[in-house]
């Protein structure tokens, strides 16, 4: 069918943002993400395999992602982060993709055989990358080898990940920093160069200074003093990275109620001073920039709350006082003024006399184009 007999027939929740699209665009992206052969009177994006995409069409108003790519590269995670933020939708046990070279090598194909314009890629949001899966399977490699044979098809690509140090190893450092230097022809230029923004990122994630609280809240993933390794060596590799000292907590003593963390059993994941070190840290490597969120208590699709976190939802309870906590989107949240107050106010400006940049995490996410 023609692409623009197609476009006609797009649900209507999917129109918001098409009319914004150039009309060359319109048609490579229809031909791309719409049911040709659909018999459906409305059509509704279908398609990839394992380069998962947020929906181009869809009206932005939540979720202003525009066009791009998330590659899962496994399902779940073994690193077992208290507060995880994809634990709301994971399978029961972390696991590898079936056929993911085969999926990947078809969904790279047909980005190049529908000439779908290029667009920022993530890996991953919703798993590890390198988690320890990675040593004995190499779907990463694979998966950064993929992007990096069809890098006219993608934008600014970012890697995401708490074990950096698998990432620095060599073979994997060579494609990170080739993925960060695209062909001096390649259409996402003038964009980087406007934005200042590195064509490729390694997203690394360390919100913790201290062992022990790293070890309370991420009790499978590396300690502090091997990511903080990991993450020197990207940087003497020539890997561009941004450090997520993500997910923030309340501190000791929680101001709005002045009781200690310890009255709730909770490790205190970050003081002030922690978080000068890790933004001390993120100033050395020369990180362009820092993340940050507050911690969500998410409620897991599987087996329940853990006790942490059913603290940090009872402790998030006082803090809010008089108001409650928020549900939304499968975890409750602070009400925002408390966040700022107890959060991240404090931490943005630490940055601030730091003269580090510092992004919230959707802020960040966009910010890749
Ligand atoms: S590393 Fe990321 S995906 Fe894995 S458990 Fe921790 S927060 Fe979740």
């Amino acid at each position: 069918m023609n692409a623009d007999k197609q476009v006609d027939r797009i649900d209507a929740r999917y129109r918001p943002v098409w009319d914004g699209v150039s009309p060359e665009h319109q048609r490579a992206l229809s031909r791309y993400f719409l049911p040709a052969r659909s018999q459906r009177t409305l059509l509704s994006p279908t398609r990839p395999r394992v380069v998962k995409w947020y929906c181009p069409f869809a009206h932005q108003e939540d979720f202003p992602s525009g066009h791009r790519y998330c590659i899962n590269v496994y399902t779940g995670c073994t690193h077992g982060c208290l507060y995880c933020y994809a634990a709301g939708y994971w399978p029961k046990v972390a696991a590898r993709k079936q056929r993911f070279a085969q999926q990947l090598a078809k969904d790279l194909a047909d980005l190049d055989a529908f000439d779908v314009p290029p667009a920022a890629v993530h890996l991953s949001n919703s798993t590890d990358p390198f988690q320890p899966m990675e040593l004995r399977h190499r779907d990463t490699l694979c998966a950064l080898e993929g992007v990096l044979a069809t890098r006219h098809r993608f934008t600014t690509v970012t890697v995401l990940t708490r074990n950096p140090l698998l990432a620095a190893r060599p073979e994997y450092a060579r494609l990170l920093a080739a993925l960060a230097r695209p062909a001096s022809d390649h259409p996402g230029w003038p964009s980087w160069n406007e934005s200042g923004f590195p064509p490729a990122v390694v997203e690394v994630s360390l919100p913790f200074w201290r062992e022990e609280a790293a070890r309370f809240w991420d009790p499978r993933a590396p300690g502090v003093k091997t990511r903080v390794a990991g993450i020197r060596r990207l940087a003497e590799a020539g890997v561009p990275v941004v450090l997520r000292i993500d997910p923030l907590f309340p501190r000791e003593p929680a101001n709005g109620i002045g009781v200690s963390l310890a009255a709730f059993g909770l490790e205190q994941p970050q003081t002030l001073e922690d978080l000068r070190a890790l933004v001390s840290l993120a100033q050395e490597v020369g990180a362009h920039h820092v993340v940050y969120s507050a911690a969500k208590v998410v409620r897991p699709r599987f087996g329940g709350l853990p006790p942490a976190m059913v603290a940090l939802r009872d402790l998030y309870a006082r803090l809010a006082e008089p108001k409650r906590l928020e549900w939304s989107g499968g975890s409750w949240r602070l009400p925002r003024e408390t966040i700022e107050r107890e959060i991240t106010g404090p931490f943005k400006n630490l940055c601030g006399e730091a003269g580090v940049r510092a992004m919230f995490c959707m802020e960040s996410l966009l910010a890749a184009r």
